[in-house]
């Protein structure tokens, strides 16, 4: 099968991409994976997309979805397995043995979080326990919370909550934070934040639907204790989906795919990338569709300078030169 603009991936930057390819004419294909819709389809509420004061991920993702629809974007049920970025057309390869070429490539995999992998997490996922503070912390106006993890990112959801929450637990396995010094001086300074060293979430409790706490071992001496809270946010890293592009594409060194400062141009010309896949500061639903905005328009203007009558020239395969400039 083959595309102008094949589209992998069926999120907010996906489908978006699919709006702005198919109005450019560009007919292109989105391949969904296994989850149409992408992360909002999992959650409830959706509170800062905006135009909406709210609205359920399930909805919003299913009118995304039409919309892409009506331009014309072509969508299919299938999981990219392989792909060969080297090859002119490039080649992507379908879980049911599919070959799909394209001239121009959009990646939008997404990226998803990394839980503590409790029973009782999965349980109250979407009752209290949350891996979004931006997107949740809105929830817990007065309340107590607590954040799990000792990164940037724990640190910065930490801080956030604290507009909101009263106080704001923070779970560290170690007695020794990986966030920055900075954050970590805004963490000592912040009086709604209080520190729980050396210690592991070992169960969240709750009353059937919603948290109502959290049971924490002491790593050292191993004593267990009962903390009251109403939200748990686990903080302890992302992954990208991108293995699928391991040796093919410029990755940081936790695999979000690297891009062009101001761009989504990737190493290698024709093969944009948006959203998650290579955002690890945003992760919203807003920025991933913005980057999915700016990747169709990125891949048709490389498709109408380098294709001659259609076919794209194969003498593009030089990796983009990012010099200095490269976004980690
Ligand atoms: P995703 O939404 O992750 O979509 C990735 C897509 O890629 C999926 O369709 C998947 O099936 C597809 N895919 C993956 N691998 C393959 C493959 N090999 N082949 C083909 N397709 C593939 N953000 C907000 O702005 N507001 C909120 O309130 C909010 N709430 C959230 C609540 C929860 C529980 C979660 C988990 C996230 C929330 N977010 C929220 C974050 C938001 O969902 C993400 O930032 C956004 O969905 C990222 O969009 P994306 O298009 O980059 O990727
Ligand atoms: P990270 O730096 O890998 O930190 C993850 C934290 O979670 C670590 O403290 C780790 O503990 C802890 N952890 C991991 N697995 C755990 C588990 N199963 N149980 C309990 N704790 C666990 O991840 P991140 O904070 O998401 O940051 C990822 C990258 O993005 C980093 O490079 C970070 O600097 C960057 N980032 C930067 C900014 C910024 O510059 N403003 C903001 C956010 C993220 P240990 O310390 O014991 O390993």
């Amino acid at each position: 099968m083959h595309s102008k603009v094949l589209i992998i991936g069926a999120g907010p930057a996906g489908y978006t991409a699919g709006i702005y390819a198919a109005r450019a004419a560009l007919e292109p294909t989105i391949v969904t994976g296994l989850q149409p819709g992408g992360q909002l389809t999992i959650t409830t509420d959706v509170e800062n997309w905006p135009g909406d004061v709210t609205v359920t991920g399930p909805d919003l993702m299913n009118r995304m979805m039409s919309h892409a629809v009506a331009t014309g974007a072509g969508m299919l049920h299938d999981s990219i397995v392989s792909v060969d970025l080297k090859q002119k057309p490039f080649l992507a390869v379908g879980d049911g043995g599919t070959l799909y070429t394209a001239d121009a490539i959009v990646i939008a995999t997404g990226a998803s979080a990394r839980w503590l992998g409790l029973e009782s997490e999965t349980r109250y996922r979407g009752g209290g326990v949350s891996a979004c503070a931006t997107c949740d912390g809105f929830f817990y106006r007065n309340r107590t919370v607590v954040v799990v993890g000792g990164g940037n990112t724990a640190a910065e959801e930490a801080l956030y909550l604290t507009n909101f929450a009263n106080k704001v637990l923070l779970v560290h396995r170690r007695d020794r934070l990986r966030a920055d010094r900075t954050n970590q001086a805004r963490l000592a300074s912040n009086p709604k934040i209080e520190m729980i060293w050396n210690a592991e979430i070992v169960e969240i409790v709750g009353d059937g639907g919603l948290v109502t706490g959290v049971v924490i071992k002491d790593c050292l001496h191993g004593s267990l204790s009962t903390y009251d809270t109403d939200g748990v946010f686990v903080a302890i890293g992302h992954d990208p989906a991108t293995k699928l592009f391991e040796g093919q594409l410029r990755m940081d060194e936790d695999g979000y795919i690297l891009v062009r400062p101001g761009s989504t141009e990737t190493s290698v010309p024709g093969v944009f990338a948006a959203g998650d896949v290579q955002d690890r500061h945003f992760r919203q639903a807003i920025t991933s569709a913005g980057m999915g905005c700016m990747a169709a328009l990125e891949a048709e203007r490389w498709l109408s300078a380098h294709s001659s009558h259609g076919i794209v020239a194969d003498n593009l395969d030089a990796e983009a030169d990012f010099g200095l400039s490269l976004q980690v």
